[in-house]
C-alpha cells in the first residue's frame, strides 16, 4: 500500500520524523510530499526542505521525497496512493484535520486518511515553534535533525529577529 504524507515541512522536525519511520513500518511505500503553497511565506524554500528531509531519513529504504502544488487528492490519485497520512497532536489538531479528512473524502471516496497519534515526547512540537526558538537565539537541538539545527542557526545568524518582524503599520491620520 502507498501512503502520501503532505505537509509544509518548513523545518522538518522530530515529530514529523517519528510520523515517517512509522508510517513506513506500516505502508510498503511512503511518499513525504512537500506542498508548494503560494499562500504561506515559508521560511525555507521547497527545495531546502527536501534537502533537509533527505538528509534525516537516509536510513528509510521504502520512502520517496517529492513535491506538489494540486490538491493533496489529485496528487495521492496521480501517484495511485490509498493512504493521506497525517499525524495528530493536539486536540486543537483534531479540528482542522478532521474537517480536511471529511473534505479529502468528499473529492476522493478511494482514499482514506490514516492519523498516526504522536509520541509522547513530541505532542506540543511544531514547525512553527521550532522557528520561533531559533529567531530569539534559543537552541532547538532537541527538537529538529541535527543538520535542520544547523541551517535554523545559520538562518538567524544571518537575519537577526528585528528585520524579520514588520515594523508597525504608520497611524492613521485623524479624521476632519
Ligand atoms: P501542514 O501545513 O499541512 O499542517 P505541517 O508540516 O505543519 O504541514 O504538518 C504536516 C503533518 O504533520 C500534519 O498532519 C501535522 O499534524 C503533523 N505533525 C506536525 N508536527 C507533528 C508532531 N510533533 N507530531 C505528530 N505529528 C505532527
Amino acid at each position: 500500500m502507498i501512503a502520501v504524507y503532505p505537509g509544509s515541512f518548513d523545518p522538518i522536525t522530530l515529530g514529523h520524523l517519528d510520523i515517517i519511520e512509522r508510517g513506513c513500518r506500516l505502508f510498503e511505500w511512503v511518499i513525504v510530499a512537500v506542498a508548494r503553497n503560494p499562500n504561506k511565506t515559508p521560511l525555507f524554500t521547497v527545495q531546502q526542505r527536501l534537502n533537509q528531509i533527505k538528509t534525516c531519513t537516509q536510513h528509510l529504504t521504502n520512502l520517496e521525497l517529492d513535491t506538489f502544488d494540486t490538491l493533496t487528492v489529485t496528487y495521492a490519485t496521480k501517484r495511485k496512493a490509498q493512504v493521506l497520512l497525517r499525524g495528530l497532536r493536539v486536540l486543537s489538531d483534531f479540528e482542522y484535520e478532521l474537517q480536511m479528512a471529511h473534505t479529502n473524502h468528499s473529492l476522493s471516496p478511494q482514499i482514506e486518511t490514516v492519523f498516526l497519534a504522536t509520541s509522547n515526547e513530541y505532542s506540543f512540537l511544531s514547525s512553527s515553534l521550532v522557528k520561533e526558538i531559533a529567531k530569539f537565539g534559543g537552541s532547538a537541538t532537541h527538537l529538529v535533525p541535527e543538520n535542520v539545527a544547523i541551517e535554523l542557526e545559520e538562518c538567524f545568524t544571518k537575519t537577526p529577529p528585528s528585520v524579520l518582524i514588520p515594523p508597525p503599520t504608520a497611524p492613521m491620520p485623524p479624521a476632519d
